[in-house]
């Protein structure tokens, strides 16, 4: 599943690819990926004809503005939730689309952008100027701080633990703590901080909760610079897979041994997911 920095990998392709795309022609062949109030109709009708403006990301929606094509007056916000598997394709020519495809959007010099989804849980949402997105998408106004923003730090992450007895692992990956980070980071972070994921979120200690802040906001970082993970369903706009699995210490290497201290990885299930820890190195 695309995480913050497989998601931010994707907002800095699409601004790079379609800042001013002037959407000429859509095609929906997925109608249960337009989520917004309306379905298929609404949104080609009040999408055809307006320019692609900045692309923002909050977690892991990618959220752009949408501008009129005569004037630039603010138009509303297409808003993209990749799920799963979704991705977009940049292509300069014509192509056949693949059964995946679920919306294809055309400029006027017949170039297009593609949104492939293979288990199409994906969700796109134009939202209207008399709107915010947060209003309208639940799950966007629950979210909480952006791991880089001021409003995520130890004193926040501390009091959001405080009388948690659920694991430290789900609290990670629950998007009202933290936004954007998913199990890859969630494991990798524990790893780093040398906590295991199964510790009781109130039981973890103040140094414990200041090396998990660093330790999470620093792997994110590296992530994004390298472009996102290697995991088989990511690609950016251009087909090409990030390459942050590979240096991975215990995230998707169950049984092998432990980069560190050579001792087996463990894989579990915590809160249902797929879990990854050194029995040694993380207490
Ligand atoms: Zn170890």
């Amino acid at each position: 599943m695309p995480e913050l920095p497989e998601v931010e990998t994707v907002r800095r392709g699409l601004e790079d690819k379609l800042k001013y795309f002037l959407i000429q022609d859509i095609e929906i062949l997925s109608a249960r990926t337009i989520s917004s109030e309306g379905g298929v109709d609404v949104f080609i009708k009040n999408i055809k004809g307006l320019i692609l403006g900045n692309w923002e990301r909050r977690g892991k929606y990618l959220i752009c503005y949408l501008q009129s094509q005569y004037d630039s007056k603010h138009s509303g916000w297409l808003v993209v939730h990749l799920r799963m598997t979704g991705q977009f394709q940049w292509l300069p020519s014509t192509q056949i689309p693949c059964s995946h495809t679920r919306v294809r959007f055309w400029n006027n010099e017949g170039r297009e952008i593609r949104f492939v989804d293979t288990r199409n849980f994906g969700q796109m949402w134009w939202i209207s100027p008399k709107h915010l997105p947060r209003e309208q998408i639940n799950g966007l106004n629950k979210l909480g701080p952006e791991p880089f923003s001021t409003d995520f730090n130890p004193v926040y992450l501390k009091n959001s633990l405080r009388n948690r007895k659920r694991s430290i692992k789900a609290s990670l990956l629950d998007q009202t703590v933290v936004a954007g980070a998913g199990n890859i980071y969630a494991d990798e972070s524990l790893f780093d901080a040398g906590i295991i994921p199964t510790k009781e979120s109130r039981n973890l200690s103040e140094v414990e909760i200041s090396k998990l802040y660093s330790s999470l906001t620093r792997i994110l970082k590296i992530s994004i610079g390298k472009g996102g993970t290697t995991f088989k369903d990511f690609r950016d706009l251009e087909g090409i897979n990030g390459n942050y699995g590979g240096q991975a210490w215990v995230y998707g290497r169950g049984n092998k041994s432990c980069k560190k201290c050579g001792s087996k990885i463990i894989k579990t299930k915590v809160s249902g997911r797929g879990t990854h820890y050194c029995p040694i190195c993380q207490k």
